[in-house]
């Protein structure tokens, strides 16, 4: 059995005094090990952080800063296979969505290695006798607690901005998929980042999470996972009156009208909800189709849902298996309160995947009500629900109408239609004639309503790990 079980703390690789299990979603069984930090591996953490702020780290310029960034990246470029099948193990992902994660991994830190010395501040005009600039400023000891969904492209994408900005890292991964933020930590080392400006401290998040979301010395928290413990995370950090990112999740609409190109819109409609087994938060969970097409492109959704095989990573199939059994439990409840849904389409299980691996059929309900559980609550699995919209201000009101607002698409031939749904549309991203579930490195990405605030991904997410001070110079 592998053993990745140690913490990273200010260069160091420390011994975890007790251990947890790391099952593979694939068949149940255990085959590593990674450390169970609580409170005193996270105040460890945080002083070496804060050392790294006052030594070498914090002395390098932006350009230094950016340097190690890139050479990070070109590791990670060079080792992506072997992080790939590290994740698809751990996370239960058909290989090739895991090189596409190792991938975007790299490209992080490629990108902010690259913005790390183009963030610039501004002078402005004031009174007679002044001058007045603006510098950006790291926060410190910034906290990042990630999610088992998308370890490399998650952790990559929180932690290069920070790092670009000049703030040191405590990272805690996802108790369920922590080893590909291991190796990350291990290639850093490799690239040569002084100790101490990224740690990493596995564990549960209850213990090692909420130890470090309420640690007093970290000046920012970004946080990706559920609307729930988001909640827990803000409430921390008012505590301390520090700032947080908050990536919620979503009820992702698509917005498919009958002048669309309806052949690629059916098959992007399906990946974006499939993908990951649908543990995406940019998941594209709601199809809202014009009534007039409604009957046709249902019918090819579902004929196109039949096809679909879930099975064992390695077996690279349409859909591994979910992350756990408490996961699919989850999703197995929200199945079972859609009795008397028509099903439209439902995929199947490959039948020698092994028993004990965490299944689930992939499955397009039609004529779902807006209101309905399925088309309001995230089910964050391979289920889709379909609702007739009789024209495109209907569209709008449902897509508008859950708590959420992180990503909408819109499928239609109107360049009219797409730049007004495009401005109306309440989600932190809108995609026309495409859909963005991950990628898109330089896209600033993050929710409105429920579906949390900050930004991450492209320049925008620099501005959120640091804080602009004015300088005012009287000089006459
Ligand atoms: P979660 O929110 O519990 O876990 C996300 C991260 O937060 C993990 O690193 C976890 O260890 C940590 N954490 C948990 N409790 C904490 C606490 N009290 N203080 C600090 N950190 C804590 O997510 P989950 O339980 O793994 O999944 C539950 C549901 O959340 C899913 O079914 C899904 O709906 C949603 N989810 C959303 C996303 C997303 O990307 N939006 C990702 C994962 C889960």
């Amino acid at each position: 059995m592998m053993s990745d079980a140690a913490h990273l703390i200010g260069g160091r690789w420390t011994e975890p005094a007790a251990t947890l299990e790391v099952i593979d979603p694939s068949d149940g069984a255990a085959f590593a090990r990674i450390g169970r930090g609580g409170a005193a591996e996270i105040d460890a953490a945080v002083a070496a952080a804060q050392a790294a702020l006052d030594g070498a780290w914090g002395k390098l310029t932006a350009t230094e800063r950016g340097r190690l960034l890139s050479r990070l990246a070109a590791l990670i470029a060079r080792d992506a296979e072997r992080l790939a099948q590290l994740e698809s193990r751990d996370v239960g992902k058909p290989i090739r969505q895991a090189r596409a994660d190792a991938a975007a991994c790299a490209r992080y830190f490629e990108f902010y290695g690259g913005a790390a010395d183009k963030v610039m501040g501004d002078t402005i005009p004031y009174q007679d006798g002044f001058t007045v600039f603006t510098l950006w400023e790291p926060h410190g000891v910034t906290a990042h607690i990630v999610p088992w969904n998308y370890p490399l492209q998650i952790a990559g994408r929180s932690v290069a901005a920070a790092l670009a900005m000049g703030n040191a890292c405590v990272l805690k991964p996802a108790e369920d998929a922590s080893l590909t933020c291991l190796a990350i930590a291990k290639l850093a080392e490799e690239a040569g980042f002084p100790p101490g400006a990224l740690n990493v401290v596995t564990g549960l998040g209850e213990e090692a999470g909420a130890a470090l979301s309420a640690h007093p010395g970290i000046g920012h928290v970004s946080f990706t996972g559920s609307p729930e413990v988001g909640r827990l995370i803000q409430t921390a950090a008012a505590r301390n009156t520090i700032p947080v990112t908050l990536e919620l999740g979503g009820k992702s609409p698509q917005l498919v009208f009958a002048d669309a190109d309806l052949e690629t819109a059916a098959a992007t409609v399906v990946n974006a909800v499939i993908q990951n087994a649908g543990q995406t938060c940019s998941a594209g969970s709601r199809v809202l189709v014009e009534e007039r097409i409604y009957d046709r492109f249902v019918a090819d959704l579902g004929a196109r849902f039949d096809k679909l095989v879930a099975g064992p990573a390695d077996r690279d199939l349409d859909l591994g298996p979910v992350i756990n059994a408490s996961q699919r439990s989850r999703i197995e409840g929200y199945l079972a309160r859609a009795e008397g849904l028509p099903v439209a389409g439902r995929g199947s299980i490959a039948s020698n995947a092994p028993p004990g691996g965490f299944y689930v059929r992939p499955t397009l309900f039609a004529d779902v009500p807006r209101d309905h559980v399925l088309a309001q609550e995230e089910v964050f699995g391979p289920v889709l629900v379909a609702i007739r919209v009789r024209d495109e201000e209907e569209a709008l009101q449902v897509a508008n109408g859950t708590a959420y607002g992180l990503v909408s698409g819109v499928w239609t031939g109107d360049a009219g239609r797409a730049l007004r749904l495009a401005r109306r549309l309440r989600t932190g991203q809108v995609f026309v004639n495409n859909y963005g579930a991950g990628g898109g490195v330089e896209l600033p990405f993050g929710g409105m309503k429920g579906s949390g605030h900050g930004r991450e991904k492209g320049f925008a997410a620099l501005f959120g790990f640091a804080a602009m001070k004015t300088v005012a110079v009287k000089h006459g």
